[in-house]
């Protein structure tokens, strides 16, 4: 078989699959996946506490630890195609190299959601950002904000207001998706503000941001905050492009599976984690899924 994606779930894949010796080619372009950029993360089951940096390490040591007769392992490759032909499908990475099999789990995960304003590409990396652990120091004691509502939202400015002057958290509605616990603990802090109901038009800054100009939905009129930072938290794009003409995708581009074993709609190939259409995407919930896939891949390899 083979897996594609090094994060919590091809990395949790790649170790049962060793050990049940079945073997497997385990391909993914970086390891650790998505929370990679977390300073901290506190409910991966087992450690109180650890770092983005070190989970991702701790995931290369346990699949590394694997390799053997039955594991291969080949990092820093990314897959660009799959195409089926008959029973077997045939697995390009981006270096050329091609690989054959009968089954397949991926587990690419997903990337970050893009925000859709005047001025947001240009001034990328130049003031507005998607990633507060990679560029949150940079603006200490300044007046930053953070576009989005979710868990990850919420997460970003809690890590801002260690050090930043304010914290303006901007919404595109009027309930915050991030957990109620967490929604309470941050806005307790008296250098937030939240902004609800607000669609952002336009980044401004003609080197660097300056502000930005947001339309206040409730009464329809534009307004101007002046800030110099803006973290952008609107949400994750699944990395599925590479199968999209092989795999049934869902509107926003998941792949469609069984929720009872994590098959596609493809026989052959499985899914797992933040790739497919699952309600809830976290860490745990990755593993455990890509585990329930590797049993049934097991099964279905074992009894044909
Ligand atoms: C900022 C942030 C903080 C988070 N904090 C937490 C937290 O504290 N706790 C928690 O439980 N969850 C957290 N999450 C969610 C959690 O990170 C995800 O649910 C989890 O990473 C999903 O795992 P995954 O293995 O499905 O995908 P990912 O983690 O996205 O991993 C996908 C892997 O596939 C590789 N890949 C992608 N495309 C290809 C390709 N074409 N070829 C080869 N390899 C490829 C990538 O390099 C990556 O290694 C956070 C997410 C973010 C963005």
């Amino acid at each position: 078989m083979i897996i594609v994606g090094g994060g919590p779930a091809g990395s949790a894949a790649s170790i049962y699959a060793a050990r049940k010796r079945l073997k497997t080619l385990f391909i993914t372009s970086e390891w650790g996946g998505q929370s990679v950029v977390s300073e901290q993360i506190y409910n991966w089951i087992g450690s109180p506490s650890i770092s983005g940096n070190d989970l991702a390490l701790n995931f290369k040591k346990h699949v590394l630890a694997n390799v053997g007769d039955s594991l291969e392992v080949k990092d820093s490759q990314r897959v660009n195609t799959i195409t089926k032909n008959g029973e077997y499908f045939y697995v390009k990475t981006e270096s050329g190299e091609e690989f054959l099999t009968k089954t397949i789990l991926i587990a690419t995960g997903s990337g970050r959601r893009k925000l859709n304003a005047k001025n947001a590409d240009q001034l990328e990396h130049k003031g507005l950002t998607y990633c507060a652990s990679c560029d949150g120091p940079l603006y200490a004691d300044m007046d930053v904000a953070v576009v989005g509502g979710g868990n990850a939202a919420f997460e970003t400015a809690a890590q801002l207001l260690a050090y930043c002057k304010s914290v303006t958290l901007i919404n595109h509605s009027d309930t915050f998706r991030a957990d109620e616990i967490t929604v309470n603990k941050v806005l307790k802090n008296p250098k937030i503000k939240a902004i609800k109901n607000a669609e952002i038009l336009e980044i401004t800054g003609d080197k660097f941001v300056d502000g930005l100009i947001y339309k206040d939905i409730t009464d329809g009129k534009e307004k101007e905050l002046k800030v110099s930072g803006i973290f952008v938290e609107i949400g994750q794009i699944p990395n599925t492009a590479f199968v999209k003409d092989l795999i049934p995708l869902d509107k926003i581009g998941r792949i469609e599976i069984d929720a009872w074993s994590q098959k596609t709609r493809v026989p052959g190939i499985w899914a797992a984690g933040d790739c497919t259409n699952v309600l809830y995407h976290q860490n745990n919930i990755a593993a455990g899924d890509a585990v329930r896939a590797l049993e049934d891949i097991y099964l279905a390899i074992h009894t044909k």
